[in-house]
């Protein structure tokens, strides 16, 4: 760990480690449930600190980690592969091509890096019960995460979160509380429960190190990669969380004098789903008012980290797109039988936005190296293929029906 203070992303307030919890005291309290985040806050590092210690032969991540290792709970997460992946690459017009595979994470998705960040934080402040709003993934991420810690995992989630994802929370000993509503339904009455009742929130970016947690993705990258930046980053979207994860990791490399430069973000919504999208078109904010979507992970009306995502994009000179559900199947299909992974939908988004991208004028060129991030595991709602494959009938076991 490496000392840090937090600072404001919208007024610049900084407030040391223990004064503030979630939002900045000042502009978070303009905030309340329904508007994206504001006062979200950045832990800033001792950037000469990192600098004189970080050793590329033996790279140290606890130098980027905001809690101490003493505090970190038993379950790995992270370190998942970078695979080349030449024969999608070669179709998309792209020679240096690599899917970052995160649904190989203990629960199955990349929320597992934040989630085990937030359970560190709630163990160095005696904190037992860690309590969230998700569309499925955090909070399976969260059961599985303090199942090994010993600790209380509490969860809003609505109704229709797809059965496994429901079914890992129930086995890891969470308290589940389905919500009639959608996800921002559950985002506000989990906000109105830690306020009244206590606990510690894990909500996304309402919590700050949530994203200091998925910014260790964007950090192991950078490493696969022989410590080179990817000219770009295609990444799925729905509260940009992630997003904002991905970029700090390179703010931080780059305020360290570890880079020289950030990868553009390619940020993929859902077309219903697509409020961060016009966000960045139009300058002006306005909700996803029905962002229904089979890739349930990345739906939401308001999304907590719209002004994050935002900011992410516009720094790194990125761009977004939106793809429809049809596009995003196809990705999920074009993925599982081009590379072997198996990737949710919302995953499979972040391709289908580069499939877009490479069939137009703003496409990627042949020798720039791109990494898409598959942010969930594919088993993890199987449903969703299957309303468009059919499994074939089974035979009698005799060789004559083989051939038929
Ligand atoms: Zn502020």
């Amino acid at each position: 760990m490496t000392s840090f203070t937090y600072r404001c992303t919208d007024c610049g307030r900084t407030f040391a480690r223990d004064e503030v919890r979630y939002l900045c005291p000042e502009c978070g309290s303009s905030y309340r449930p329904g508007i994206p985040l504001v006062g979200v806050l950045e832990a800033v590092f001792d950037d000469g600190a990192i600098r004189s210690a970080f050793d590329h032969a033996r790279p140290d991540w606890q130098l980027f980690c905001a809690v101490e290792r003493e505090f970190h709970p038993p379950l790995p997460v992270g370190n998942t592969p970078l695979a080349k992946v030449d024969r999608l690459g070669r179709e998309l017009g792209l020679s240096r091509l690599w899917v970052k595979n995160d649904g190989l994470n203990p629960s199955g998705s990349l929320k597992d890096r934040a989630s085990f960040l937030v359970v560190a934080e709630a163990l160095r402040l005696g904190e037992r019960r860690v309590v969230a709003a998700s569309t499925g993934n955090a909070a399976s991420a969260l059961a599985a995460v303090c199942a090994s810690a010993g600790l209380e995992a509490l969860i809003f989630v609505p109704e229709k979160a797809p059965r496994a994802k429901l079914v890992q929370m129930v086995l890891a000993g969470a308290t589940v509380v389905p919500v009639r509503g959608t996800y921002d339904d559950a985002f506000r009455l989990s906000l109105e429960y830690t306020a009244s009742r206590g606990g510690l929130n894990r909500n996304t970016a309402y919590h700050p190190l949530t994203i200091e947690g998925k910014k260790t993705a964007g950090l192991e990258i950078w490493a696969q990669l022989g410590f080179e930046v990817p000219d770009a980053i295609v990444v799925s979207v729905g509260d940009g969380v992630i997003l904002g994860g991905v970029h700090k990791a390179f703010v931080d490399l780059k305020r360290a004098g570890l880079v020289d430069r950030l990868p553009r973000l390619v940020g993929v919504q859902a077309e219903r789903s697509d409020a961060i999208h016009r966000y960045v078109q139009t300058g002006r904010y306005e909700d996803a008012p029905d962002p229904s979507t089979r890739a349930d992970s990345i739906s939401v009306v308001c999304p907590s980290n719209a002004h994050g995502a935002r900011r992410a994009i516009l720094e790194s000179r990125g761009l977004t797109l939106t793809v429809s559900d049809e596009e995003i199947l196809q990705a999920q299909s074009l993925l599982m039988g081009r590379t072997g992974i198996f990737s949710e939908p919302a995953g499979a988004a972040a391709l289908a936005g580069l499939v877009k991208l490479q069939g137009g004028p703003a496409r990627l060129g042949a020798q720039e190296r791109v990494v898409v991030l598959a942010t969930g595991h594919g088993l993890k709602d199987v449903e969703a293929p299957l309303s468009r494959i059919s499994i074939p009938p089974a035979i009698e076991p005799v060789l004559e029906a083989v051939k038929a």
